[in-house]
């Protein structure tokens, strides 16, 4: 869902790089290279960004359906 703040298994804070690390990527970077250039070296911390996988925004649109549906049941 959102990328987690900290690494789950050495704790090291990692959320602060996501956003440098997704520009990387989408500007055609392979994320290995990025990951070495933000300083990501143990292989605990490089699977979070690698493994991540980020739905929040279609999970934001059911909610919007559902808030609508909850409107109109409440005006009718
Ligand atoms: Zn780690």
């Amino acid at each position: 869902m959102l990328f987690p703040i900290r690494c789950f298994s050495c704790g090291a804070p990692i959320g602060h790089l996501w956003d440098r690390y997704r520009e990387g990527v989408n500007s055609g970077r392979k994320p290995g290279e990025v990951l070495d250039e933000l300083g990501v070296k143990r292989y605990c911390c490089r699977r979070m960004f690698l493994t991540h996988v980020e739905y929040i925004d279609e999970l934001l649109e059911f909610y919007q359906q559902r808030v609508q549906q909850l409107r109109k049941a409440g005006e009718g």
